[in-house]
C-alpha cells in the first residue's frame, strides 16, 4: 500500500499545506493577563447578589399558583361526586398511569349526577410525569392538580393514590354522597352550574337512610330554585 493512503480506509491522505491558526486572536494586554482568571468574573459578581438558596423544609416556598402538583377529584356544590368514570384521563395519560373503573349509580347509592361514577380511581405516581395531559381530558373538570409537590413515600404501594385519597374533601354547607341529585335536575344542570347547594330533599333523604352522617350537622340548605330544581 501506498505510504499517503490510510489503512482500512484506502483514502489518499491529504498533506496540511498551512499551519494550525486559531480562530479567536489571543488576547493582549491588560485583557491577556487577566484571561486566565477571567472565569472567576461570575463567581466574584454572584458572591455580591442576595442569596437565592430556598431553606426547604424549614421554609416552604410555595410554588406559582398553576404548578402542577398532586390531582384531585373534585365535587359539585351538593356533594355529588364530579367524575362519571368516563375513563378519559386514564386514555389521555402517556405514562399510563390512571386507573379507572366505572360503576352505574342507582337509586340507593348515587354517588355523580347521571349514569355512572368513578368506583375505582388510581393514579399511580411513580409513573406519573405530572404533564397535565389527564386533567385536559377530563369533560367534567373533574380531575384538576393541586400545588402540592411533597410525595415522597416510604413505600412503592404508597405512591398509588386510591379515590379516597384524591377526592377533595367536603367543603363548607355540602352533604356527603351518595345521595340523589336535587329533584327536577339533570346532569347537564350539574355541568351548566346551575346547582349551587344541596337542597332539603336531599338532606332528608340522607337523614332517613344514614342518620349518623356526620355532614348532616354542617350541611347548608340552599332553596330548590337556587339548588336548580326547574
Ligand atoms: S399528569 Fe400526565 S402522566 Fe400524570 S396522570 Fe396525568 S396524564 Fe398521566
Ligand atoms: S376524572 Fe374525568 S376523565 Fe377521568 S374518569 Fe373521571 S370524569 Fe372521566
Amino acid at each position: 500500500m501506498a505510504k499517503d493512503v490510510t489503512p482500512h480506509t484506502g483514502r489518499k491522505q491529504v498533506a496540511r499545506s498551512e499551519p494550525y491558526q486559531a480562530q479567536i486572536p489571543a488576547r493582549t494586554g491588560i485583557g491577556g493577563v487577566l484571561a486566565p482568571v477571567a472565569g472567576f468574573g461570575v463567581t466574584l459578581s454572584a458572591m455580591f447578589r442576595p442569596t437565592v438558596t430556598e431553606q426547604y423544609p424549614f421554609e416552604r416556598v410555595p410554588p406559582k399558583p398553576r404548578y402542577h402538583g398532586r390531582h384531585q377529584l373534585n365535587r359539585h356544590p351538593d356533594g355529588l361526586e364530579k367524575c362519571i368514570g368516563c375513563e378519559l384521563c386514564a386514555w389521555a395519560c402517556p405514562a399510563d398511569a390512571i386507573y379507572v373503573e366505572a360503576a352505574d349509580n342507582t337509586p340507593d347509592e348515587q354517588y355523580a349526577p347521571g349514569e355512572r361514577y368513578g368506583r375505582v380511581y388510581q393514579i399511580n405516581y411513580l409513573r406519573c410525569i405530572f404533564c397535565g395531559l389527564c386533567i385536559e381530558a377530563c369533560p367534567t373538570r373533574a380531575l384538576t392538580m393541586t400545588n402540592e409537590f411533597e410525595l415522597a413515600g416510604p413505600t412503592r404501594e404508597g405512591l398509588i393514590y386510591e379515590k379516597q385519597d384524591l377526592l377533595a374533601p367536603l367543603a363548607d354547607g355540602m352533604l356527603a354522597a351518595p345521595h340523589p341529585m336535587v329533584p327536577g335536575t339533570t346532569d347537564t344542570s350539574y355541568y351548566r352550574g346551575d346547582v349551587l347547594g344541596a337542597v332539603a330533599e336531599q338532606v332528608d333523604w340522607v337523614r332517613e337512610h344514614r342518620p349518623d352522617e356526620p355532614s348532616l350537622d354542617t350541611v347548608t340548605i340552599v332553596e330548590p330554585a337556587r339548588g336548580g330544581a326547574r
